[in-house]
């Protein structure tokens, strides 16, 4: 690399021959992570290494900043892409997003609107998940960074529909009531604390066998009704983030249906049943009939992050709650300012990134098939886990598999605040020593062990060496 090479002329390279086989040694050490991700666990970070992130005031050349990612960057990964991670809820990234990524770093497109190609790629991606979720033709939706901000466009979407008002007054002398059964992910809360709804607005309500209880629903509607509260919303969960339970969604649509809710299904993760066998296919049965769904695509359909989508069943009520032009957005007949509608109109923002192409990339290239049998086959390993666990006289599972989440103690012979400290120091050496990732989670004050699989990396063989592992520290602690 010349010395000034990328310097002469701004921010472009000069010489373009080294520039290719400086970047082409970032391609090669990036197919190398990936083929050697199994060797290549979370690991902490060093203090040298955290040091090293500050930024300098001088630049440096292409060949130096390749070897820096390298040494620097590629090895302080978060985990996830390794094949026993199972801790929280997290994707493990494909292949397909190597490819993805280099052509959407090169074309820099943004999906706000105007007439280019990713806008048109983003519409067959939306209409796809659609599709699959059993929504209407004609719904409407948008990509966006996660389901937290997919909850937020969705609810206010939901409170326009019931005070239409509201866009311009903010607020009203009416209380909006939303409702949701106990275990929801917080971004119902936080949305409803975003939108001066407020989260005391938000009826939790009591899980039988796993699900909201209708009837206890009906009940507390009607006790909100004649206390002047004003219900709008009915959230169910599609996997929920502790146990991959599942609400009765057929149940939630008809009370939606009877007391005119909008209802909304958290199916961050769990939406994607919809493609998966029987029977996980069958937990999701009734989500088409939703008002609007959240869900990821950066969790159980594996794609990189960050990647969520809103679907909307009404598309003139998800239009009316964001569409807003000043006149120097104004849509044209033809030319670059044509291609309408835009997807500014759906969402909170304008300028937005190209998440449809890692989408498409991956369908396209795995095929849908290839992508449903690895949700299946997270659904079995889950339950192989289970089975492992109960296979122990000495572990307790939390509560029965459902889907891709298995809850469980190292030790179920000994007191809740034992079981605690034991699994909490589990969780944290196993980590540490880069054998496998559980999160943990409370059950009934009980710290336990969780492992949510969504990762498409993981084999038989992985799920019983944890689960040794976990057992050969239970005997010594
Ligand atoms: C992860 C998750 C969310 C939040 O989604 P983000 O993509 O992280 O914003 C909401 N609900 C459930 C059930 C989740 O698992």
């Amino acid at each position: 690399m010349t010395e000034n090479s990328m310097k002469s002329c701004g921010l472009d390279p000069v010489d373009w021959e080294d520039f290719r086989s400086e970047a082409r040694r970032m391609l090669e050490a990036s197919i190398d992570q990936l083929q050697q991700v199994a060797e290549r666990p979370w690991q902490a970070v060093p203090e040298a290494v955290k040091e090293g992130y500050t930024v300098r005031a001088e630049g440096c050349d292409a060949g130096e900043m390749v070897g820096r990612i390298t040494e620097e960057v590629l090895p302080y990964h978060g985990g996830n892409i390794h094949p026993r991670f199972w801790g929280w809820v997290q994707g493990s990234g494909l292949a397909s997003d190597l490819i993805a990524g280099m052509a959407g770093a090169v074309i820099n497109a943004n999906t706000g609107g105007r007439d280019h190609g990713a806008n048109y790629m983003e519409r067959a991606v939306i209409d796809w998940t659609r599709e699959k979720m059993g929504m209407p033709e004609g719904s409407s939706g948008v990509l966006v960074a996660g389901t937290s901000q997919a909850t937020v466009i969705a609810f206010q979407a939901a409170r326009l529909r019931v005070l239409p008002q509201l866009r311009k007054t903010g607020q009203g002398t009416a209380r909006l009531i939303a409702y949701a059964g106990e275990g929801i992910h917080n971004a119902t809360s936080k949305a409803l604390e975003l939108l001066g709804i407020g989260s005391d607005n938000l009826r939790l309500l009591p899980l039988v066998e796993g699900q909201i209880d209708l009837g206890a629903l009906r009940a507390q509607i009607a006790r909100d009704r004649a206390a002047g509260g004003l219900p709008f919303l009915l959230v169910g969960m599609a996997g929920s983030v502790d146990l991959g339970a599942y609400d009765d969604l057929n149940g939630l649509a008809d009370v939606a249906a009877d007391e005119d809710l909008w209802l909304h299904v958290d199916g961050a993760f769990g939406a994607w049943t919809r493609i998966a066998e029987q029977p996980w296919r069958g937990l999701s049965d009734g989500i088409g009939r939703a008002d609007s769904i959240a869900l990821d695509f950066h969790k159980w359909m594996y794609v990189g992050y960050d990647c969520g989508l809103v679907l909307i069943a009404d598309e003139a009520a998800h239009r009316a709650a964001f569409a807003a032009r000043p006149a120097y957005l104004e849509a044209a007949e033809r030319g670059l300012a044509g291609g309408d509608p835009w997807f500014c109109d759906y969402g909170i923002d304008l300028s937005r990134g190209n998440r449809a192409l890692k989408i498409w990339t991956a369908l396209e290239m795995y095929g849908e098939a290839a992508l449903a049998a690895a949700i299946s086959d997270n659904c079995r390993l889950a339950a192989l886990m289970a089975q492992e666990v109960e296979a122990r006289p000495e572990m307790g599972l939390a509560a029965p598999v459902v889907s891709n989440v298995c809850v469980f103690t190292a030790r179920a012979d000994l007191t809740p605040q034992a079981q605690s400290l034991l699994n909490s120091e589990i969780a944290q050496s196993l980590q540490e020593r880069g054998e496998a990732v559980f999160s943990t989670t409370r059950v009934q004050g009980v710290v336990m062990l969780r492992a949510a699989m969504t990762n498409h990396r993981s084999r038989d063989a992985d799920i019983r060496a944890a689960l040794a592992a976990v057992a050969a520290l239970a005997a010594v602690g």
